[in-house]
């Protein structure tokens, strides 16, 4: 059934029910099939989350009543940065930003607080190649100026440009690790090595945490301060139409930087503690997406400590299956043991067919496609991301999929070309769509 609304217009309950359960299902999400989004780690989100997120304890408290009313959550967020604390290795965590990217520009301002006490005056910041794009733009929202750093022939930062580059005009590093290509830095201890000796410090970009779960701490590889993305490594699928939080851990030096308030226990009571001494002040209204915390909170709790360690395990070990399945159909530039996602590209597709074209016949086969063009050293990339959350089964059938896309560029390149042929909106011109948003659905 397909409405046309006018004004004035009278419906009945089935008409109105039956129009949005339509549209509804014009969408695709993860409770609706495979979503391999590499970089964002689209996994399934455990529908308890939501049960204990919409718990009316939680969801009718105000930010603005009495913290002796609100001990609940306070004692919730409280345990949670505990055990992020543990996780990571480090002294504390700010559950505040509200994004991965909200963590960064913290994160980078907790730096540039620290060398402004020191009285150091450092203008630069080294980002590699292969880095999210939100790392060289939090760099310039605080006024540093972004060096770009090349990556080597394996995939790793490369050593030689960075002991080149790491003057002591430059406040530190934006790592990601295992890095967006999905390949562990086999450098990172002499990385952080060499940035500390020029009196540096090293910023982790924590959104590919779902590698390193329970098996690696990024304090101990020597990060000093790293943000988490709630939203993906914590159960809440990115882009999950919701709000994010993007946790933000510091060493111990970093604490007094943090910003306010911190939550901590007084005897029996939970407060929100105001004073740290040089903090960055406040990120954002109130103390963060509580919501996303409550799902993180309610994740962590259910999978346990050997859970986390799983997670992780069958992150890579899903990646490491499908990339070994599709290796000889598409190309693989950086041929190595990969961690949670790893990278494809469109150079041995005959026919001129593109990763575009690729992408848009994968939604023919009922998938959703992976990231495409990133990151930005890979011509023509594909990432692909499986996460712990999927069946070999699932795995079997988009890689079936890729192959037989594959086939279809040789045989019959037309139809992937066209593609997507079974959607409700076939294929848009991108620009004009971004430029001129029509968001009328016209049957
Ligand atoms: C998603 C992502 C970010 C940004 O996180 P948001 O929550 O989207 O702001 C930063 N770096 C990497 C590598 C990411 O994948």
């Amino acid at each position: 059934m397909k409405l046309v609304f006018e004004k004035g217009m009278n419906l009945s309950e089935v008409e109105v029910i039956r129009h949005y359960s339509t549209l509804s299902k014009l969408n695709f999400g993860v409770d609706f099939g495979f979503y391999p989004l590499g970089s964002c780690t689209m996994k399934y989100n455990p529908k308890i989350n939501e049960d204990m997120a919409k718990l009316e304890g939680f969801t009718l408290l105000h930010p603005l009543q009495p913290v002796s009313t609100a001990q609940g959550a306070l004692e919730l967020m409280h345990n949670l940065e505990k055990m992020l604390c543990e996780i990571c290795g480090f002294e504390r965590f700010s559950l505040q930003p509200a994004a991965g990217a909200n963590g960064e520009l913290t994160g980078i301002m907790i730096i540039q607080a620290y060398f402004r006490k020191k009285r150091e005056n450092r203008s630069k910041i080294l980002v590699p190649d292969s880095a999210h794009g939100t790392n060289p733009a939090s760099v310039s929202v605080c006024g540093f100026e972004a060096v770009e750093i090349k990556s080597d022939k394996d995939g790793n930062i490369d050593l030689g440009e960075l002991k080149e580059k790491m003057t002591e005009d430059v406040a530190g590093i934006m790592i990601t690790n295992p890095n967006t290509l999905g390949l562990f830095d086999q450098n990172i201890l002499e990385v952080c090595k060499i940035v500390h000796e020029k009196g540096g410090l090293v910023y982790g970009d924590g959104a590919n945490m779902n590698a390193m779960l329970g098996i690696c701490k990024p304090k101990e590889l020597g990060i000093d301060v790293m943000h988490l993305n709630l939203h993906k490594s914590f159960a809440t699928p990115h882009g999950g139409g919701g709000p994010g939080s993007g946790p933000v851990g510091v060493i111990k030096e970093l604490v007094e930087f943090l910003p306010i308030p911190l939550i901590e226990k007084k005897g029996e009571e939970y407060v929100f503690n105001y004073e740290n001494e040089n903090s960055i002040g406040k990120l954002r209204s109130f103390y963060g997406n509580f919501g996303v915390m409550v799902k993180a909170y309610t994740y962590l709790k259910a999978i346990g400590a050997e859970g986390i360690r799983e997670v992780a395990e069958i992150a890579v070990l899903n990646a490491n299956y499908l990339k070994e399945k599709l290796k000889k159909h598409y190309n693989l530039p950086f041929d190595r043991v990969c961690q949670h996602e790893f990278v494809l590209d469109d150079s041995k597709m005959p026919n001129g067919v593109t990763t575009n074209d690729i992408a848009k016949r994968l939604m023919d086969y009922g998938f959703h496609p992976p990231t495409v063009y990133f990151p930005l050293i890979v011509h023509g990339a594909l990432m692909i991301e499986p996460t712990e959350t999927e069946t070999k089964e699932t795995l079997d059938e988009f890689a079936n999929a890729m192959i037989k896309i594959k086939e279809e560029a040789e045989k019959n390149p037309e139809i992937v070309k066209g593609a997507p042929h079974s959607t409700p909106v076939k294929r848009l011109d991108a620009v004009k769509a971004a430029r001129e948003p029509n968001l009328r659905w016209k049957p």
